[in-house]
């Protein structure tokens, strides 16, 4: 079985006071009214991590919720002003780092080579890479979407042996689908997730395929979430805008009660 998987990616949100009060309402609604078995994630930015993770120690959602930095540095350390490495993002208690997420491509200019690095340091500092695929709105008009995919998956993530590939945590997040309002429907979320599987099973083999959770995202809400997680091969979601929102957050989560 899949690992089901719901993770919040507050972005550039939340200061250190707004972080602790949203992680402290999630925790209660997650304690009282998740009954499911799904991995409830938390990316904040770096400056809130250490604080979130010290609040949750103490806390009945301890082992409920984990924490994930939104990127790490493609270099170990050393002289790289305003990054932050894999190994710091440990040591404040991050278990996940998101990676190659669209804005990161857009606005930063990450290349799939350089985001294999990253995928390198993360696991090797026992980060989980959450990585992040997906097609701009022209790529899908011009009909190259499945060939954009295919390059990100395989310049960024192919290079890892069977054995540690399956362990990390991929999303699809169609770039015109975030922050938009305009959902992929299930069925074309669909026909991605099994794409994307299938070019598992070339590149691997069927069962490590079958054993890696595939996350979507984009415009994901507590109304959409129940017709997106139901499909085959959606194991649940990178939110955005719903992360924010305790209730709805919670809602998205309780999708698979
Ligand atoms: P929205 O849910 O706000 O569309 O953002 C999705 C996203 O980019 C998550 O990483």
């Amino acid at each position: 079985m899949r690992q089901k998987i719901v993770a919040g990616n507050w972005k550039m949100n939340n200061d250190l006071k707004e972080s602790l009060k949203l992680i402290s309402e999630v925790a209660n609604m997650v304690t009282d009214e998740v009954s499911n078995d799904a991995v409830v994630i938390v990316s904040a930015p770096f400056t809130n991590i250490y604080a979130l993770d010290q609040w949750k120690t103490g806390s009945s959602a301890v082992d409920k919720i984990k924490l994930a930095g939104q990127n790490c540095c493609w270099e170990e350390s050393g002289a790289y002003t305003g990054e932050v490495s894999a190994k710091m993002l440990k040591s404040i208690g991050a278990d996940y780092v998101i990676l190659g997420h669209s804005e990161r491509r857009q606005y930063f200019a990450e290349s799939n080579s350089q985001l294999a690095k990253k995928v390198d340091l993360a696991l090797k500092h026992e980060l989980i890479p959450i990585f992040c695929v997906g097609e701009t709105l022209q790529e899908r008009e011009q009909g190259i979407h499945f060939d954009v995919i295919k390059s990100q998956l395989k310049e960024g993530l192919y290079h890892l042996i069977k054995s540690v590939f399956k362990t990390v945590v991929i999303a699809y997040e169609p770039v015109w689908a975030i922050g938009t309002g305009l959902t992929a429907t299930p069925e074309q979320a669909q026909e991605v997730h099994a794409y994307i599987r299938q070019l598992i099973a070339e590149g691997y083999d069927e069962e490590t395929a079958e054993s890696v959770s595939i996350l979507y995202g984009g415009s994901c809400n507590p109304s959409n979430a129940a017709s997106l997680f139901s499909q085959k091969d959606i194991d649940g979601g990178l939110i955005g805008g719903a992360s924010l929102k305790s209730r709805d957050f919670t809602d998205i989560i309780k999708t698979f009660n």
